[in-house]
């Protein structure tokens, strides 16, 4: 063999067969061959498991697939290359031509364009409510026969709780799938609720580090199993690479989760009294309007923590260009704070109404608390409230 080919063909490395990683190795490959062509063939006709094709799947995509599908309490998972990849590869495969969608108005931006625009155009209809507007959720399923329910809890900026035993009761009743963003709440919430399919942005939470995108669909196994054609098809697939960090993440999942929802209440009820404050959204807070349904169906509050400054717009600006540690940036979930001043949420394809229950004022400012030691954090808010007054 010429070196040229040599490179390409390089020595195999095999464990012997008691001989285990503790990690399991990263198939950083796109392709999959068996021994022999009646093996291939008998795969292509499902008759026999293995791995071909990345793009249909992976064995470090599937260990994480199968621990998500663990995590969230549900049969099945697949995981796409964002958390926006996942929901609009799942929304385009759950319905077609004719079919109405009941969102609302507290749904993350991108989706509503997904829902609004991109589905808009083949034909898919929508009604856009209030998530506190449960009654109207009845009268929409009553009047048009509803694919499914779109829903987030704690909604985004302003963590309103959706009731979730009354959303899913109507739903089902009507014959509508659930579909809950279940970023927010993590993989260990609402599990236990009837809901058919969570969506997850792997991007926040899981990886936890910011360094890396993914998202994720769980639910039951035939239902999720009757996406995995139209999900590889549509081709938005998680790199492998990917994959290993975010199961490199999730190991201390639970320790930052609950880090982080601990320091989101201390700031929370150093800002509840502040005189510069107006009012904060947090429901870990006995004050929030929906504390007890939160207490209900929540064991951690999240790490989202919403207020309204006294002093608008402009002491929004003074604030978080105030702050030191915490970085006006988008997204939530990593180890590092993060703050959004009111500019940066408005959601510009809303009504006037529809702004209005959206509840983003021009004082309101957003906190993503991160992994720091808590007084720092405490100390950084505090300075920054001075600054803003
Ligand atoms: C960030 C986020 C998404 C989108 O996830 P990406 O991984 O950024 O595509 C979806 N839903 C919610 C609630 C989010 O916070």
């Amino acid at each position: 063999m010429k070196k040229p080919t040599r490179v390409n063909h390089p020595p195999a490395v095999e464990l012997p067969p008691d001989n285990h990683a503790l990690v399991a190795p990263i198939y950083q490959t796109v392709k999959f061959h068996f021994d022999t062509l009646e093996d291939t063939e008998r795969y292509l006709r499902g008759e026999r498991p293995g791995f071909f094709y990345t793009r249909a799947s992976n064995p470090t995509t599937r260990q994480l697939e199968l621990l998500l599908a663990e995590l969230q309490g549900r049969e099945e998972c697949l995981v796409a290359a964002s958390g926006v990849g996942a929901i609009s590869q799942t929304l385009l495969a759950l319905t077609k031509q004719g079919d109405h969608i009941v969102c609302f108005v507290e749904t993350y931006n991108p989706t509503r364009y997904v829902i609004r625009r991109l589905l808009g155009r083949f034909g898919v209809t929508h009604t856009m409510l209030s998530i506190e507007d449960i009654a109207g959720v009845e009268r929409a399923l009553a009047a048009v026969p509803t694919r499914l329910v779109f829903f987030e809890s704690p909604t985004n900026p302003v963590t309103k709780i959706a009731d979730i035993g009354a959303l899913t009761r109507v739903a089902r009743a009507a014959g509508a799938l659930t579909v809950m963003d279940n970023t927010f709440a993590g993989f260990h919430q609402h599990g236990e609720y009837d809901i058919d399919v969570f969506v997850h942005s792997l991007t926040k939470y899981a990886s936890g580090a910011g360094d890396v995108m993914g998202g994720a669909v769980i639910g039951g196994g035939d239902l999720i199993r009757g996406l995995r054609t139209d999900f590889g098809t549509l081709g938005g697939t998680l790199d492998p690479h990917a994959a290993f960090l975010i199961l490199r993440g999730l190991k201390t999942y639970f320790v930052r989760y609950q880090a982080q929802c601990a320091s989101a209440q201390r700031i929370a009820e150093l800002l509840a009294p502040h005189p510069a404050v107006a009012r904060v959204h947090y429901p870990g807070l006995a004050t929030h309007p929906q504390h007890a349904l939160a207490r209900a169906q929540m064991r951690e509050f999240g790490t989202i923590v919403s207020f309204d400054l006294k002093g608008g717009l402009q002491a929004g600006a003074h604030f978080v260009e105030a702050l030191r540690l915490f970085a006006l940036a988008a997204s939530l979930g990593s180890t590092e704070s993060l703050v959004l001043a009111p500019q940066m949420m408005r959601g510009r394809d809303l009504t006037p109404d529809q702004q209005r229950i959206s509840a983003i004022t021009d004082g309101t400012v957003r906190l993503s608390i991160g992994l720091e030691d808590p007084d720092d954090l405490v100390e950084d808010v505090n300075q920054a409230l001075a600054a803003a007054q």
